[in-house]
């Protein structure tokens, strides 16, 4: 059986990339509260980052100041799933997409009120906050 640990981290091992709600780019929360999608851009090469990144990989400095998503992208891809991972199978089905803003690129998920057959590669759409349950927040893609 093993001895028993205080804390059982031992998924801390599993894969390369894991989820954490501490993080250096907070403030992202905050914006959204107040209706605002935003990335940052690094005060030093000018490099835009979305999600935005509170250390730029690009010069490797940690100068960042926040740009609001605004304005209409252009869907340059999208794929409508049928099966979603645990936790998403009652959104189904539902259409994760990229959003082209020329200096940056937005990475979510369309509008589950817009019909699929309604959604063309090339259409101009545009970033929101969107409210879920329980207090939660995140953004769609939604037509301008
Ligand atoms: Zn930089």
């Amino acid at each position: 059986m093993g001895k028993k640990r205080e804390v059982d981290d031992r998924f801390r091992k599993f894969g390369t990339v894991s989820f954490t709600s501490v993080t250096k780019i907070n403030d992202f929360i905050d914006y959204l509260e107040k209706g605002k999608v935003m990335g940052s851009t690094c005060k030093n090469c000018g490099l835009a980052f979305f999600p935005p990144r509170a250390d730029c990989y690009q010069c490797l400095q940690s100068d960042m100041e926040w740009f609001e998503v605004s304005g209409k992208g252009r869907l340059i891809t999208y794929s409508t799933l049928k099966y979603a991972p645990v936790g998403f199978g009652d959104d189904l089905p539902y259409s994760i997409a990229i959003l082209d803003y020329n200096a940056y690129k937005v990475f979510g998920r369309i509008d589950g009120l817009i019909p699929e057959e309604e959604i063309k590669v090339g259409m101009e759409m545009v970033t929101r906050v969107n409210r879920l349950p329980k207090g939660h927040l995140n953004y769609i893609f939604q037509k301008p």
